[in-house]
This record gives C-alpha cells, structure tokens and sequence, in this order.
C-alpha cells in the first residue's frame, strides 16, 4: 500500500510581500508522500515547514503571501491550478490538518460534541442523530472517556491533551486520506506528548492515513516517521530514511540538529552542541548555501553557488544539498 503515490509536490516557491522586502519563504521544495506513509519535515522556525503545508493546501493569503511556482498533485491532480471551491472540497476532506494550538483552533462557545458533528455533516451529509453517534465513536475512537457525556462539554472543559484528541477528531471526522500535523505536542507535556502520537501512529497504521509530521523536535520523527525531509532557510537540504539519517547524516546542518539532542546510544559525559549563528534574513539571502556563515566545512564555493540536491551515490532515497557531496569536477 506504501507504493502508491498519493501526493507529489514539486518545485513549490512561496513568497511573502512585506514592508522590508520579499520573503523568500519556500524556494524549490519537493516531495513525494505515499499512502500509509509517515512523512516528518524538521527544522528550525521560520526554516518554511509550515508554509509549505500550508502552500499545499493552498492556504496562502494574497497580497500578503502568494504561491509563485510549483505543483501540488494529489492523486495526480494538481490542486494549485485548481479554483479555491474544488480545493476546498479535497481540503478538511481528503487532506486534514492538525495545528499546534487547539485552543485557537476549537471555538470556546461551541460544544465539542458540535464541532465534530458539523464536519461530519458538511463532508458526510450525515443526519443530525447519525453525526452525533459517529462523534460519539470518534471520541471514543481517539481515547476521550465517559464520550456520550462528554460530546455536550465545551472545549474549556477538557485538558491540553485532550483538546488537541478533540481536534484529531475533527480531522479523522471526514475519513482523510493525508493528515497533516503542524507542531502537534508541542504545547503539551512529554507524557500527554507521547500519547498524541502513539495515537496519530494507530490511527495511519490501522487506517493507512499518509501523514506528515512538522516539527523542531528531532525524537518527535524519530518516534513515528519512516523517512525525513530536513528544510533550512525555504529548502529541503537533506532527505532520507530515518534511520539513515539518524545514523549518518549528511548535511552539516543535519549533523548540528543531531548534536544538539541528548541520545541514549552516546557517551553520557559527551557535551551537547548548540548550532552557533542564527538562521539568515529570507529577505535578503546571501548568494550561495545559506547555511555557510554557520558552517564548520564551508569552502570558496559555498559562498558563491547555491549547492544542488543531489542523490548520494547508489541511493534512490537519500538526497543532500551541499557542495561536499558534489565531486569535485561539477563544482563548475
Ligand atoms: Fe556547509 Fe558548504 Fe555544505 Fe553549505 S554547501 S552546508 S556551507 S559545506
């Protein structure tokens, strides 16, 4: 079931207009996603994880911001050259989202209960009775106890983990085929943390929902994903299995991101490193890798040219944007 290719994004490039200049927020990112799959896409913020999620579906608001380039096909249809009712039909549907505040995101004034039902309704033309038994199973579904009870309580009345159970709820309500979770656990503590995701976990297993996971949090994809795109300044710099990359990383960006983690298979004494520098202004890159001024290997060329993605040698999976992969007689 893995096989089937369910999302292919290619060449996406999002800018934002601002007074100061133009963000370049996604520059050249692609990916595929296929069913079942558990995708995470890590780095730090502002590294343009989230608004490539939301460029996939879309959600980019002009003037403010606008998708200049690039394909999003699901099922081989691509949602980009689509108008906004045919997206908003596959959106909430077909593709759910999942943010990272779900008090935001669930109206306070609103039983849960209601929340759930009106969007099995609008996406199952489900009767009111036959919403409200289904809310109930999806409540139950995603561990919330004493659920008949529960579904005439307001969002104020159920705790962080909870809450965001709540929202998982309102995803699955329509029977997505990709859900997309954007700093799910960050506001909760490691415990509830855990929970959340063994649940997401359950639910693409038994399922075969595809997901992808954004995150800061390296052990959050180490815990649930079956491959990695790390981004760094709007670009996927490196991207593979996640083993692979736990294991061998690629990048320095990648190395630094693992350094900076504590890890069980490392001598207990060794010092954790921070990365130093900050992540560069996208509205004015410098020419070159945008990672150089925080680079231990930078060289001549890495100031000059923008390093391609390539495949490592013999890898089908494994790709890596950076002149220390390149041989030496294409650095041009
Ligand atoms: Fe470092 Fe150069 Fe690789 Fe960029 S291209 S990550 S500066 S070695």
């Amino acid at each position: 079931m893995k096989d089937e290719l369910i999302l292919r994004v290619q060449g996406l490039l999002t800018e934002f207009y601002t007074e100061r200049g133009t963000v370049k927020a996604v520059h050249d990112v692609s990916f595929d996603l296929h069913r079942g799959e558990r995708l995470g896409i890590v780095g730090e913020s502002g590294s343009g994880k989230s608004v490539t999620n939301l460029s996939v579906l879309k959600l980019i608001q002009y003037p403010t911001g606008r998708i200049k380039a690039g394909k999003v096909l699901f099922k081989g249809e691509d949602l980009l050259g689509q108008s906004e009712e045919s997206v908003r039909k596959v959106r909430g549907k077909h593709i759910s989202m999942i943010f990272q505040d779900p008090l935001t995101s669930l109206n306070p004034v609103i039983k849960v209960g209601k929340q759930i039902t009106e969007a099995l309704r609008l996406h199952h033309k489900m009767g009111k009775k036959e919403a409200q038994a289904k809310a109930i199973e999806l409540l139950k579904l995603i561990g919330i106890p004493d659920a008949e009870n529960r579904v005439e309580d307001y969002p104020h009345q159920f705790s962080g983990g909870m809450r965001q159970r709540v929202m998982i709820a309102i995803a699955l309500s329509s029977d997505p085929e990709i859900l997309i979770a954007d700093e799910p656990t960050t506001a909760l503590d490691v415990t509830i943390q855990a929970q959340i995701l063994e649940l997401i976990n359950s639910l693409s297993d038994d399922k075969g929902v595809a997901t992808i996971m954004i995150t800061h949090d390296l052990g959050v994809v180490a815990g649930m994903c079956d491959s990695v795109c790390v981004m760094y300044a709007g670009r996927i710099v490196e991207r593979a299995p996640i083993d692979d990359l736990f294991y061998d990383p690629k990048h320095p960006y990648t190395e630094g991101l693992l350094n900076s983690i504590p890890r069980v298979d490392r001598d207990q004494n060794q010092r954790l490193h921070s990365i130093s520098g900050a992540p560069p202004n996208l509205i004015n890159l410098p020419p070159g890798c945008s990672f150089m001024p925080r680079c231990g290997y930078a060289m001549d060329i890495c100031g000059k040219k923008t390093p391609p993605e390539i495949f490592l040698e013999g890898e089908t999976k494994r790709t890596v944007s950076c002149w220390l992969h390149v041989k030496e007689d294409k650095h041009g």
